[in-house]
């Protein structure tokens, strides 16, 4: 794809400064993130996908029919949406906020305290920078990072003038932060998932797609053990995008993260400690028994397993874990990864409440990409696995000396040329006495 030259100089970075609708992009941040940590539901719980008219007759749509009684964790695959209105009015929408703003989510306003965020319906929308922030405080187990655009700068001299301090604070644990991120393998991984495309041979892969009413944004936003990513596809004044069945956004995010990755180490997504691993029947959210029929495996904080099934007989399940792991690098395959905006006919989108498509002829797109975490915690793999060696050393707070792009030279230095200037200033105002 070709975006041509740059030709403006300052102009409207698109990252850090477009607030877009987000869509069902946002439901990972606003609905699960605080729906896990608060133990509201775990990726078993049931909710019932069915038509519903919620307080003050809000009734959102499903764009792929209703399901009926599902868990968590298959109303994320497709993205089905009452089911996380019917958990964001479990959480509420003050709490979910809360939670946003805690990972670096700046644009809510009063008026995006309602049902309609579960959805990503917002007042003035994310920048993709902010969604990508937030996106890492998962992949970074937890700890919010304010993302930055530098790390030091030095003079001819090489003496360090300038450091950035990055904010980082915990938003929730490390073990909230795996259980969600088992969650949202599910859309890569599943059957019926909507990003089934973005996977990486080897690699784990979390994502998310977005989509707004009348196809006017679409974002992918994910990670891997090694980086975290989202892409927003759209237009600065709105209009349909129209790609063949395709999300564009998606499709830029796989082919990226697919390129970066080229050559990397197969890595999973390491399981802490207090984890519970437990076979779901699907049917009732509960622990399987030998008579469940439908079966999955279901990934729990310790604690918040649920009673055996009652709706089926027999003897208790264990998990099944399918333990057949690649470590080999994975060999691209881009052939189903070309965007092809051709055929108008068939358009239909994954995960959106409104399904109006207009024939449009995309002249210019405007995208935009970001990469915000790529620190390497220690911590990426699976020791049971052996698949992939952290080249940074032991120690459980690695989080901050990552190999990624940031040369962390030590802080001291800036913390010198400070006390240098201070110490001035106090020598001239030492008290007498
Ligand atoms: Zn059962």
């Amino acid at each position: 794809m070709d975006f041509g030259e740059k030709e403006t100089f300052r102009g409207l970075n698109r990252a850090s400064q477009s607030q877009r609708q987000t869509g069902s992009a946002i439901k990972p941040l606003a609905v699960l993130v605080p729906g896990i940590n608060e133990k509201i539901f775990t990726g078993a719980t049931i909710y019932d996908d069915e038509k519903k008219t919620f307080e003050d007759g809000y009734a959102p749509g499903n764009n792929s029919g209703y399901l009926g009684k599902i868990t968590v964790r298959r109303a994320l695959e497709s993205s089905q949406n009452v089911p996380f209105v019917e958990m964001m009015e479990e959480i509420t929408p003050k709490k979910a906020i809360s939670y946003l703003e805690k990972m670096g989510i700046t644009s809510l306003t009063e008026n995006d305290e309602g049902l309609p965020l579960a959805l990503g319906g917002l007042d003035n929308g994310i920048t993709p920078l902010e969604m990508a922030a937030a996106y890492a405080t998962i992949a970074n187990d937890g700890i919010y990072i304010e993302p930055t655009f530098y790390s030091s700068i030095v003079d001819n001299t090489g003496k360090t003038v300038l450091k950035k301090k990055q904010e980082k604070r915990t938003v929730f644990s490390e073990q909230v932060a795996y259980v969600l991120k088992k969650l949202l393998q599910e859309p890569v991984d599943g059957n019926n998932g909507t990003a089934t495309y973005c996977s990486i041979s080897g690699i784990d892969v979390v994502a998310k797609t977005g989509t707004t009413d009348d196809n006017y944004d679409k974002w992918l936003c994910g990670f891997t053990p090694y980086y975290t990513a989202v892409t927003w596809f759209g237009f600065d004044q709105n209009e349909t995008i129209y790609y063949n069945n395709q999300n564009p956004a998606g499709i830029m995010w796989a082919n990226v993260m697919r390129s970066i990755h080229d050559g990397f180490t197969g890595a999973r997504f390491y399981q802490p400690n207090k984890i519970s691993v437990e076979e779901i029947c699907s049917d009732t959210g509960e622990i399987a028994r030998s008579g469940c029929t439908n079966t999955y495996v279901e990934y729990f904080l310790e604690g918040t397993e649920p009673e055996e099934c009652t709706q089926h007989s027999g003897s208790r399940v264990n998990a099944h874990i399918d333990t057949d792991e690649e470590t080999s690098v994975y060999v691209d395959n881009k052939e189903d990864l070309e965007l092809d905006p051709d055929d108008e006919e068939d358009v239909k989108t994954d995960d959106i409440e409104n399904t109006t498509v207009q024939n449009e002829v995309i002249e210019n797109t405007e995208d935009t990409e970001n990469i915000v975490n790529d620190e390497i915690p220690e911590d990426v793999t699976n020791p049971e696995n052996d698949i992939y060696e952290p080249s940074t050393g032991g120690g459980e707070d690695n989080t901050e000396n990552g190999s990624g792009n940031n040369e962390n030279s030590n802080e001291e230095t800036v913390d010198n040329v400070e006390d240098t200037e201070n110490t001035e200033g106090i020598t001239e105002e030492s008290p007498a006495a």
